[in-house]
């Protein structure tokens, strides 16, 4: 069945989510909070920035924009919150859309998560996580794992680091490098987390032992196969991190590195709770649709910046409005 009722705009179940959900903050373009309603828009009201004289309507630069099949994004949208990520073919086949559109959809949901950037507390555990460096999507690159990878110390060059950490305000993951790990990446990625932290748990591993001394704080090692039964916490992290390497390993066959975070950001929060991607305060975040079209950009950055491999094969797509709205550089993931 190819969903052929979507035409409509005017879709009672439209205008009532967009009358109960989209709530007009900012100004899209220019983040400025002066605006007055311009007239109207279909079934909603367009607006008009004081400081840009750009016009807007309510859903401008949120996880719904410029989409056509609205109401299907929102069936879409309501299957990932109850049943999660499900593979590209299963959505294309429940919801009737192309394999691209689903993979748009899914990040442009994804890239809805924030991540946990609170503060880890008194003590926090840590631990690195790794994965092989992943082009998958990238076209024309004869991608062969055995002349990819010659020797060891090759593996831990083309191998991407993530970060995890567990403390107060619960489980987080970040994208630090692709490459060998040192103090300063784990310094950049735990950043404004680890302020007020005393002490850090870890398995043993050296670069953190080199990063509570550089941070002179307490640095307790444990050997992970030695953790006792009553020890709840730190068995429950160190299984955690297992259960995210199996999740992207297993259920999506490996994700590419440039979209590692955005997995590890909802990772991280379904750890805490459900992920419900059609709350007013998912729509009151503008800035989705800058990060979904800026995500080439924002990951060849990365490579630039934090890797030892070069940026190649770039994916060219296009959208026109790409980079014309505002975006927080803390809103970038990574
Ligand atoms: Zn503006």
């Amino acid at each position: 069945m190819k969903n052929a009722a979507v035409k409509t705009d005017f879709d009672p179940i439209l205008v009532k989510f967009y009358n109960s959900t989209i709530k007009v903050n900012k100004c899209p373009y220019c983040n400025s909070s002066s605006y007055y309603r311009h007239g109207k828009y279909k079934f909603t009201y367009r607006y008009k920035c004081r400081e840009c004289n750009r016009t807007f309507i309510p859903s401008t630069g949120t996880s719904i924009h410029h989409l056509k099949k609205k109401k299907v994004f929102l069936k879409y949208a309501e299957i990932l919150k109850t049943d999660g990520i499900l593979t590209l073919r299963k959505m294309c086949k429940r919801v009737g859309i192309a394999p691209l559109t689903s993979f748009d959809w899914r990040h442009k949901i994804l890239a809805s998560v924030s991540y946990n950037d609170k503060s880890l507390g008194e003590e926090a555990l840590c631990k690195d996580v790794w994965f092989l460096y992943n082009l998958k999507g990238r076209k024309g690159i004869g991608f062969d794992n055995k002349m990819f990878i010659k020797n060891l110390k090759d593996l831990d060059k083309k191998t991407s680091k993530l970060v995890a950490a567990d403390g107060n305000s619960g489980y987080s993951i970040k994208l630090a490098k692709v490459g060998s790990l040192g103090v300063n990446d784990i310094k950049r990625v735990l950043d404004m987390k680890i302020k007020g932290t005393r002490r850090i748990i870890t398995a043993e591993n050296k670069i953190f032992n080199d990063f509570a001394k550089n941070l002179k704080i307490e640095h307790k090692k444990i050997k992970s196969e030695f953790i006792k039964p009553n020890e709840i916490r730190l068995r429950k992290f160190f299984s955690i991190n297992e259960d995210f390497r199996h999740w992207i390993n297993y259920s999506f066959r490996g994700v590419a590195t440039k979209y590692i975070q955005l997995y590890a950001n909802f990772y991280s929060y379904c750890r805490r709770k459900i992920y419900n991607p059609l709350t007013i305060s998912v729509f009151k975040k503008k800035y989705i649709w800058s990060i979904f079209t800026s995500m080439e950009n924002i990951y060849k950055s990365f490579l630039t910046n934090y890797s030892e491999i070069a940026y190649t094969a770039p994916i060219k797509r296009n959208w026109k409005t790409s980079g014309m709205y505002y975006i927080e550089s803390k809103k970038i993931s990574y």
